[in-house]
């Protein structure tokens, strides 16, 4: 007889013991346990690394990106990148609610809810990829998902369009862990601000640090430095490429003269660790978001420069995520106005 795991373990084939996130290969079959809900899934919001990576590997051509990702899903029972290890999350529609959850949920069926668990540990199908947006990273597809009884999910909100709210819940732990590490005072720097991510945390980083703070907004392009100049909410906007630390470092000391006391990676390629360590004051704080960071890359690096930082890595969920995301597309029409641009 199976028995159920809350965690979801139950649905793990191998390694034998390892959580669902970590597993090499997990049993997709689209029938709930009862510690399960079953949802129809509509669209993927593929993790920014993991997206860039397979366009790159597929020239990115749609078709073959469809089948780079087919391919994935095939052989790990869910979308877990093998190169960058990252996933994404979905929308979809509940279909069934497991017995030992009927009780205990809120949901009902044929809610529209957003996962905010990685698709790195969601059990999934996907039956055919009907259309891949190459600038959001969002995949429109017939398909099924499980999720485990511990696994959160947010009911789409009714104000806002659901493409846009996938878009920012995708990243909800970056603005989220933003509002809770900037002091008033603060000065931040954000790497990799005109993205996704790194515009929802200009909003928090200003919000937070306040008149008396400084908000710095690096990022890699004139596209990307329009977008963060037209949001107004950086004192400093610097365009450059964070795999080059040392020409960041000088340009940062340039036009601050002064090192961040929080420095938050928002990036989605690999080998920007030492910009932010770099850029970043003795005793102050490197909040790596990115999934391209490497542990090894960070912690080796700052002792190589002999650099005190304290260096925390970006768990996608800290408590209220969801909510403090959507709020900061409510509370800032000029991001709101960029993200619908985009997602809508
Ligand atoms: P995004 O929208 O693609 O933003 C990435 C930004 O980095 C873009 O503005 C991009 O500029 C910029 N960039 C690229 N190369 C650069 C360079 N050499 N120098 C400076 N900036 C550069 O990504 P996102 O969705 O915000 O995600 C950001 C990161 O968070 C990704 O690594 C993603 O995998 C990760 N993530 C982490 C979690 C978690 O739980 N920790 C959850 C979701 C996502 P261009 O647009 O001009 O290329």
């Amino acid at each position: 007889m199976t028995v159920l795991c809350p965690y979801g373990t139950h649905r793990v084939i191998e390694p034998v013991g390892a959580l669902p996130q970590g597993a090499l290969r997990l049993d997709n079959r689209m029938e709930s346990y009862p510690n399960e809900l079953l949802l129809d899934v509509e669209t993927l919001n593929i993790d920014s690394a993991s997206f860039t990576q397979i366009r790159q590997e597929a020239g990115d051509d749609p078709a073959r990106i469809g089948e780079i990702m087919m391919e994935i899903v095939r052989t790990r029972g869910k979308h877990h990148n093998p190169v960058t290890g990252s996933g994404g999350m979905f929308i979809g529609t509940v279909k069934e609610i497991g017995k030992d959850l009927q009780e205990r949920t809120d949901l009902q069926i044929g809610d529209r809810i957003a996962s905010l668990v990685s698709l790195t540990l969601t059990p999934l199908v996907i039956d055919k990829v009907k259309a891949i947006d190459l600038e959001t990273a969002q995949v429109d597809i017939d398909g099924q998902a499980i999720l485990f009884e511990s696994g959160i999910y947010a009911v789409l909100p009714e104000d806002l369009p659901q493409k846009l709210a996938l878009a920012a819940l995708d990243v909800a732990g970056a603005p989220a862990q933003t509002a809770k590490l900037v002091k008033p005072g603060d000065t931040v720097l954000i790497v990799g601000a005109g993205g996704k991510s790194g515009c929802l945390c200009l909003h928090e980083a200003r919000k937070r640090a306040g008149v008396s703070g400084t908000v710095i907004a690096m990022d890699f392009g004139e596209a990307a430095v329009g977008r963060i100049k037209k949001l107004e909410l950086a004192d400093i906007v610097l365009n450059a490429d964070a795999t080059k630390p040392v020409d960041c470092l000088a340009l940062l000391q340039e036009a601050s003269g002064k090192l961040a006391d929080l420095t938050i990676n928002c990036v989605n390629i690999p080998n920007t660790e030492m910009t932010s360590i770099l850029c970043t004051r003795d005793g102050g704080i490197v909040y790596f978001f990115s999934m391209a960071t490497s542990f090894t890359a960070a912690a080796l690096g700052a002792e190589g420069v002999g650099k005190d930082v304290n260096m925390l890595i970006g768990n996608g969920y800290t408590k209220d995520h969801a909510k403090i995301t959507l709020q900061v597309l409510r509370e800032n029409p000029k991001l709101r106005q960029l993200f619908e641009e985009i997602y809508v």
